[in-house]
């Protein structure tokens, strides 16, 4: 009877639209073994040994699952897989891999290289699904860093801000890569950030400066705050070598989280491995905190069931999201999905198979991470 029920649940859970709260588009070019391993790293892209990328859980599912959207059907080697890719055009790789998801709207943050992947309107069309753009704080401030200099920052920076999110649907902040999440809980005081805009300017190359440290972060987050009724995503947890990783610890976020609440903003808490146990506690703790598990589940790959039982034991199920963070090749918006819907199956037929709950109460749980939850944060 529960085996039976049980197999109810994953046939749901593999049926149900998804909404991807958090990735990238994709990039539409012939790959060598080195240009496709660099995509499965964090870290900064190598210049030879395009083979260890493979030996790692993400590269292990990979050659595992990803062949067979491409005709072959057994795991296959590095090269052999790279080959494989390479008989067909980038155009009918990303095809086929995109037309395997069933995610219905992709909220793509256009922050990261954006002009290396296709166009927002070319990503809907191989996604089949609505698109929206969540903006990047940290990329918009550098552009106007680069056109109006420091002096004229801080009285230009609100309406670029308001304008550029006038269509997003969210925000993004990458303190985690820029110092850390260590934010101040108000606004700092302007003549402070003034100093460190100048400070910066100084010390960079022109149309190369990178917006860095504590009270510019918190000036920026605190401006998304103030001036924008979105939800504002935070970057937690493991990334590249920016990241000093204790330094990502959500908990930094705490005085901020309070003051997003007062205003009635929504944060999300992106990723969050290794901390997604302390991202489980904030939402917990406070009802406009959210979060997800993206890039977390294509890198821990068959693992990924035990860190979302382990975000499970505190973090409310209305407030967890589902995403891929998928940058760059359409295999990772496959394999996230596929991770995703995988591990959810897992824990709620353990769930249903322990007479823990009944089989409409888990399908509900599905529906709220799968989609709800993001439908309802994000106004979608
Ligand atoms: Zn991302």
């Amino acid at each position: 009877m529960n085996v039976a029920r049980g197999s109810d649940i994953a046939d749901y859970v593999s049926s149900i639209p998804l909404i991807d709260n958090h990735c990238h588009s994709v990039k539409l070019s012939m790959l060598t073994q080195l240009e496709f391993g660099n995509f499965l790293r964090e870290s900064p892209p190598r210049k030879d040994d395009g083979e260890s990328a493979f030996y790692s859980m993400i590269g292990m599912t990979l050659l595992k699952r990803c062949p067979e959207v491409l005709g072959a059907s057994r795991f296959v080697e590095p090269w052999e897989y790279v080959e494989l890719r390479r008989s067909f055009s980038p155009y009918e790789v990303a095809t086929k891999f995109m037309n395997s998801l069933d995610v219905s709207v992709h909220l793509v943050d256009t922050g990261f290289n954006a002009g290396d992947l296709v166009s927002l309107e070319e990503f809907a069309h191989f996604g089949r699904s609505t698109v929206y753009e969540v903006v990047r704080l940290e990329a918009i401030a550098e552009e106007t860093l680069a056109k109006h200099g420091a002096e004229v920052f801080l009285d230009a920076f609100p309406d670029v801000l308001r304008s550029r999110a006038s269509k997003a649907v969210g925000v993004k902040c990458i303190a985690a890569y820029r110092g850390g999440l260590e934010l101040t809980a108000d606004m700092p005081d302007l003549d402070l950030v003034h100093e460190e805009l100048q400070r910066l300017e100084a010390s960079g190359k022109p149309h190369k400066i990178k917006v860095y440290g504590k009270v510019i972060e918190s000036y920026l987050a605190h401006l998304a705050l103030e001036t924008l009724t979105l939800p504002i995503q935070f970057h937690v947890g493991f990334g590249d070598p920016d990241v000093q990783i204790d330094r990502g610890n959500p908990s930094y976020l705490t005085p901020f989280i309070r003051r997003a609440s007062e205003l009635g903003r929504g944060v999300v808490l992106l990723h969050c491995y290794p901390y997604h146990r302390e991202a489980a506690y904030l939402a917990h703790a406070f009802e406009n905190v959210y979060l997800d598990l993206g890039l977390t589940m294509n890198y821990v790959g068959s693992r990924s069931a035990d860190v979302l039982r382990e975000t499970l034991e505190l973090a409310p199920f209305v407030r967890v999201m589902y995403s891929s963070d998928a940058y760059g090749l359409a295999e990772l918006h496959f394999l996230g999905q596929l991770m995703f819907r995988e591990s959810l199956t897992q824990v709620l037929q353990g769930w249903i198979a322990e007479s823990l709950c009944s089989f409409p109460y888990a399908k509900k749980v599905a529906d709220l991470i799968g989609s709800q939850n993001a439908q309802r944060l994000y106004a979608l």
